[in-house]
């Protein structure tokens, strides 16, 4: 599932190609990946302007000019491409805005949605979600105080939502073999020392994976060169049985929580 770098990717793309652009036509394949009914939905934003797209947590919000926001969440296989017809990838689309000669697909909108809300509901609606772990204001100190009654393991806690937005199983396992934790370790276990360490390593990883445009495998437009330039920089999640590229010995894997779990033994402790 896409995590907070891969919609900072998606957010910083889109706003360059669509950012100030009008809605100039609307496709529904799948009525179960949107929130109104298909025309109610199509007329209310046909012809609207996309002022700009915003990210919070794993969403991207499409601030459109009436005060609307079309609020995605891509959930497990979703992603978008954006291009001409001709260019449109041999996959079944779920929704379609088109921009002039331009269209935007969402791909793989399974459990992911597209839903139109007015700014207040989508304030409503995302109550529950942590601080954003790469926020200025979010400090050594207020990471230490966020975790004082924190009980569970390292990987539950960094991919609960409402504790920390946008963490999911991917960079909850770079994150922990980046400050060499075990994810298995319990958060209330762990020394002053490693709970700084685990603080840099969320801001250090997450930054460098925005940086390197995130793991998605699939470009958002042709020529796009900046999406999924992270998966060569993976230091353990999908590495099993590779070497470890801190110590050289092998990526175990495991499940913790039923959530499939990469780490080395040998350097994380
Ligand atoms: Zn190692």
């Amino acid at each position: 599932m896409p995590e907070l770098p891969e919609m900072a990717t998606y957010k910083t793309l889109l706003n360059q190609q669509i950012g100030g652009k009008t809605i100039t036509g609307v496709t529904i394949n799948r009525e179960k990946s949107i929130n109104l009914g298909s025309d109610n939905f199509k007329n209310k934003i046909k012809n609207q302007q996309v002022e700009m797209i915003e990210r919070k947590a794993k969403y991207l919000l499409f601030h459109l000019k009436n005060g609307d926001v079309l609020l995605l969440h891509l959930m497990l296989g979703g992603w978008m491409f954006y291009g001409k017809a001709e260019q449109k990838p041999d996959r079944t689309v779920q929704i379609q805005l088109e921009f002039g000669d331009q269209y935007l697909y969402f791909i793989g909108l399974r459990l992911g949605y597209l839903h139109l809300l007015s700014r207040k509901e989508v304030g409503q609606g995302l109550t529950d979600l942590g601080p954003e772990p790469l926020n200025v204001n979010f400090s050594l100190e207020s990471f230490l105080d966020l975790i004082k009654n924190k009980r569970g393991r390292i990987k539950t806690t960094l991919v609960d939502q409402a504790f920390l937005s946008g963490i999911g199983n991917r960079y909850s396992d770079e994150i922990a073999w980046h400050a060499q934790l075990l994810p298995e370790r319990k958060v209330n276990d762990l020394d002053h020392r490693e709970k700084a360490q685990l603080y840099q390593s969320i801001r250090f990883i997450l930054s460098q994976a925005i940086e390197n445009g995130g793991y998605m495998d699939q470009p958002l437009f042709e020529g796009d060169i900046k999406t999924g330039g992270y998966h060569k920089h993976m230091y353990v999640y999908d590495r099993e049985a590779k070497a470890c590229k801190r110590c050289g010995s092998l990526i175990i894997k495991a499940d913790i929580s039923s959530r499939k779990t990469f780490f080395c033994t040998n350097c994380q402790y």
